[in-house]
């Protein structure tokens, strides 16, 4: 999601602009685009002083890679094979760890070729190679080799009823003085400030009611925005999560108010949904979803200001059972294929339908008022049903033909939900997926399973289900709850294509775009894989003189949210593989509880993430924006994966300060521990039964490679334990007060980003300082991800390391009293005797490094290559060359269908002109050339790609007629409160426009607003 109104910005992106102007960064203005000549390729590497270089590394403390397990897998015909994203691996001191892969065969065309059948029939066999990251063993790092055999088998699937269920959000509390109920506490009183009739202004004025002692809207909700509803599904999802969250035994004031609001919400929206409930005596029946706008009144339909005025008069035809806070003429204009466009168009209606149908299921699921329970299921399942009514009358799928052709009828839903953001549709598939599975009815059930999968999108549902990579280049939280909507569905329709979409989907995220904190996307959207490190050094942007700075915000917050849901209903499936609960934890304690600010109410949008990063807090209402709409759950639901149950088991996925109140089973079990744990005593409490019969499965964390022992009793239950999995007490029988004991010694180890650093922007008009290419990692300790504030630039930003991390030292074990800022610390000293610090960044608000260039010193040979690689500028010219296709064939068209080119202009310019480099270089002879020589030009390649922007987003240089507007304008002396508002908006836009997401309507009306004052 983008673009914030003019009414939410001072909440919003003035918190940002005023956190760099305290911390005397560089925020304001705009960047400048990345143009590469050949003079600044010729710059020599930037000197690095190299801090962590101990006088000598001892010999003893070194180890090295011996061994990793053969990788041979089994890949059905028609599919790209799945490998592991990490490898089990043997260093010569015969310790072990889990060691991130990278694999060859990540290009497009590669991945197309394995999955022909023509190519790779059933019974061949072939070799893909891979490296482990981080490892200096060869320039790529240790070699890895993947053995291939191409079969008629089909993948495994699991069956499509869940093997576990998370225990319900009301069945588990968080105890204790921490950081968690620190969050949650500030949530729930937060969520109370909040004025209850903001949330339901838009939906009166939408349905013909006064509006008289109502707040009017703010943030994406607002007046002039068609985002409208949005918040409100937030704001209920929020308050059902909080009530759930608090303690069931206790009517507290708090949970009164929660209730009250709740059945506010409830009544107020039933009131608004049955103004549609009408008789129509010349059809015999309620006017439903399919009459709404005949096809003749559709394609003369507008999506003006002035045209939803009138569609707004118009409530009593929306359809039995329509409910949203914007018109029923958003979703149908979509239709007819309407763009993103706040001005002359929609933004994305089904979005907030999503929004509004999780907000009444999560209230049905969490209140324990039986009948405001069943209200808002039944608002949901009216809804649900129009939009089944609408879909299945008035929609289509038409995949083959040219896209005019696709366009030619109304309806497709093949080019509808492949729209840029106004085909974004949210978890509408996941939401209408769980109403079939709590309606009664076979028909209703049916039906609302068949309008879940008319929200797939087969243009990149199919390539996924055959483990293609599609995703690269899309936008990245408009795809993943589609994905939790293709998994949710599976449950209902039982099809393995679904489940095989979210797993590969799933493994794609692991490996090729996570950062160490769990999220993914830079400026919203996917770019490369194996990019992230490119990704984060080439973001820049600049003050209103032009001089350009770093820019290190990065992935957007909304899609921790969703990957921490997706992982949570993949583990269903398969509760005994601990990959899932690992990344919960590791997006659950890095990303999701360091979105919030330690001190007061403000969560992230982009969450900063790089050198001397500066996490950009605001968003301060579920309105504001979308990552204030799930900023508004996040941290009252810390608890929703940590135990995972079925008839006779339990999974203990997190270690948490929790009570589990298993009801199924009439067990209670006490977890006692800190947060973070690296200790957690489990009591069993048999609630009055003599004994408990159940096996107990407690996660042993991917680093938990020394010291790992679980007690029962007081007595080890085994003598060793393989990390990433989970160890059970199979079949037990309890005796109330049992206890058992975990002891997760927190280890250090190494996150490392996929790609080698070979530049970055570095500080002022620094934008692109070449380097030698290095790993970069993220110090972790245990699942902390650590941050320093000791090193600023990446000049200063070279430590080596022995492989066991020995110059890491623990300062301060972090043992919490209670009080937030009790932080488990580690240091090292360089050699010339400066300490470097680092902190969890879960509680780091500005000046955070994450990735260093770490040399890793294992002692191993390396292995030095013959003659000069030319794979990496092969597959860079081979990306570069599809876009140019793409391109020219765009511009070939006679009629513009889409009306914007795939790539925008400049970075498509800046591509043309690498290329053109790339290709002399290739075309000397190896023997003419240095290896450095190619690697040079392959950086500047990948930059060249990595910074364009598909051709419907505004790229940097559109910004030169605003830049100078906004420069004279903050020139003026005394500004009126127009003008001040003019410029907090053209700030707003710019700073979008910087983190790669604003659209050129948007720079219109920034524009237009100045031209408005002048006059
Ligand atoms: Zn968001």
């Amino acid at each position: 999601m983008i673009f914030i109104p003019e009414k939410c910005f001072r909440l919003t992106y003035m918190k940002k602009t005023i956190n760099f102007i305290i911390t005397g960064a560089m925020c304001l203005g705009i960047s400048a685009p990345i143009s590469i000549n050949a003079s600044e390729l010729q710059k020599k590497p930037a000197k690095v002083e190299n801090l962590g270089k101990p006088a000598k590394i001892k010999k003893q403390k070194q180890r090295s890679i011996k061994k990793v397990s053969p990788i041979r897998v089994e890949s059905p015909v028609g599919t790209v094979p799945r490998l592991p994203w990490q490898v089990w691996v043997t260093y010569s001191d015969g310790s072990h760890e889990w060691r991130q892969a990278k694999w060859e065969n990540y290009m497009r065309a590669t991945e197309q070729a394995e999955a022909d059948p023509q190519r790779n029939p059933v019974g061949s066999e072939y070799t893909i190679e891979g490296y482990i990251i981080g490892d200096n063993t060869t320039n790529k790092g240790y070699p890895l080799v993947a053995t291939v055999v191409v079969t008629n088998n089909k993948w495994n699937t699991p069956n499509c009823h869940p093997v576990a269920n998370p225990l319900k959000l009301t069945e588990v509390s968080i105890n204790g003085k921490n950081r968690l109920t620190n969050n949650r506490n500030l949530n729930i009183k937060t969520l109370l400030s909040w004025d209850i009739t903001q949330q339901l202004y838009n939906y009166r004025d939408t349905y013909g009611l006064p509006t008289d002692g109502y707040t009017v809207a703010d943030g994406w909700d607002s007046p002039t925005t068609k985002l409208k509803g949005h918040g409100s599904g937030h704001y209920m999802s929020s308050l059902a999560f909080a009530f759930a969250s608090c303690n069931p035994n206790e009517e507290t004031a708090e949970k009164t108010e929660l209730r009250k609001r709740i059945k506010r919400m409830v009544d107020e929206l039933r009131a608004c949904q049955e103004r549609t409930f009408v008789w129509d005596s010349t059809l015999n029946r309620y006017r439903e979803a399919r009459d709404y706008a005949p096809d003749e009144v559709l394609m003369k339909m507008g999506g003006s200001w002035a045209d939803f005025d009138r569609y707004k008069k118009d409530y009593r035809n929306y359809g039995y059972g329509y409910l949203n806070a914007i018109p029923a003429a958003h979703p149908a204009l979509i239709e007819k294929y309407a763009p993103y466009n706040n001005e002359q168009g929609v933004w994305a209606p089904y979005y907030t339908i999503h929004k509004q149908l999780a907000g009444l299921i999560d209230i049905a699921n969490n209140i324990d008022d039986k009948e405001i329970a069943a209200k808002a299921l039944l608002i949901a399942k009216d809804m649900g049903l129009w939009v089944w009514n609408r879909m299945h009358y008035r929609t289509y799928v038409k995949a083959d033909g040219d896209k005019a052709q696709r366009q030619a009828k109304p309806g497709n839903r093949y080019e509808m939900w492949n729209m840029y953001i106004a085909g974004e549709v949210g978890g509408m598939a996941e939401s209408l997926a769980r109403l079939s599975e709590m309606v009664d009815s076979k028909d209703e059930k049916e039906k609302l399973l068949e309008a879940a999968n008319c929200f797939d999108t087969p243009a990149l549902f199919n390539p996924l289900a055959a483990n293609i990579d599609d995703i690269r280049t899309r936008h990245a939280n408009q795809h993943i709850p589609m994905i939790t909507g293709a998994l949710r569905s599976f449950i209902g329709n039982c099809n393995p294509y679904y489940y095989n979409i979210a797993y590969n989907f799933w493994n794609m995220m692991q490996g090729k775009y996570v950062y160490a904190m769990g999220s993914v996307g830079n400026g919203e959207m996917f770019r490369q894989p194996y990019s992230q490190i490119l990704s984060m050094n080439t973001n820049v942007m600049s003050d209103s003189k032009r001089d350009m700075y770093p820019n290190p915000d990065i992935n957007e917050t909304c899609c921790a949210y969703n990957l921490a849901k997706l992982t949570k209903d993949l583990n269903c499936f398969n509760p005994d593989n601990a990959e899932y609960m690992d990344y919960y934890e590791r997006v659950l304690y890095n990303q999701i509880i360091g979105s919030l600010h330690p001190e007061h109410w403000a969560v992230t949008y982009q969450y900063a993430v790089g050198m001397n990063a500066i996490k950009p807090y605001g968003n301060n209402t579920p309105q504001s924006t979308c990552c204030g709409g799930t900023g508004a759950e996040n941290h009252v639901k810390y608890q929703e994966a940590a135990y995972f149950v079925n008839d006779n088991t339990m999974w203990v996925g997190l270690y948490m300060p929790t009570t589990a109140r298993w009801e199924a089973k009439g067990v209670t079990i006490e977890q006692e521990c800190e947060w973070p744990a690296q200790h957690s005593m489990l009591t069993i409490r048999t609630n009055g039964k003599a004994t408990a019969d159940f096996t107990l499965k407690l996660r042993v964390p991917y680093w938990a490679t020394k010291g790992f022992d679980i007690k029962l009793n007081g007595k080890s239950i085994a003598k060793s334990y393989l990390p990433c999995s989970y160890a059970a007490i199979s079949n037990h029988i309890w005796k109330d007060g049992d206890r058992v004991e975990v002891c997760m010694p927190f280890t250090k180890h190494v996150n490392w980003g996929p790609d080698k650093m070979d530049l970055a922007a570095t500080g002022k008009n620094e934008v692109r300082t070449p380097f030698s290419p290095q790993w970069v990692g993220t110090i972790m300790y245990g699942p902390m991800v650590m941050a320093t504030k000791d090193i600023k630039e990446w000049k200063n930003a070279d430590i080596t390391l022995s492989s066991t991390l020995n110059e890491l030292t623990l300062k301060d074990d972090g043992a919490t009293d209670g009080t937030n800022d009790k932080l488990y610390t580690l240091q090292m000293q360089t050699p010339d005797n400066r300490t470097i610090t680092f902190t969890p960044d879960y509680y780091q608000t500005d000046h955070s490094t994450h990735y260093l260039r770490i040399d890793m010193q294992t002692g191993a040979k390396k292995l030095v290559a013959k003659g000069v690689d030319k794979t990496l500028l092969e597959q860079a010219l081979a990306i570069a060359k599809e876009r140019m296709d793409n391109q020219k064939a765009w511009e070939a068209m006679s009629v513009k269908v889409p009306a914007f080119a795939p790539w925008a202009p400049n970075g498509y310019a800046r591509l043309c002109q690498q290329v053109k480099a790339a290709e002399a270089i290739n075309a000397l002879d190896k023997k003419n050339l240095t290896q450095a020589k190619v690697d040079e030009v392959v950086s500047a390649l990948n930059v060249a790609i990595n910074t364009m922007r598909p051709g419907n987003l505004a790229e940097p240089e559109d910004l030169n007629k605003l830049l100078s507007l906004l420069t004279s304008a903050k020139n003026i002396q005394n500004k009126t409160t127009e003008l001040r508002e003019a410029i907090d908006y053209a700030d707003m836009v710019v700073q979008y426009v910087n983190d790669g997401s604003g659209t050129h309507d948007l720079i219109e009306k920034a524009i237009n607003k100045f031209g408005a004052v002048k006059k």
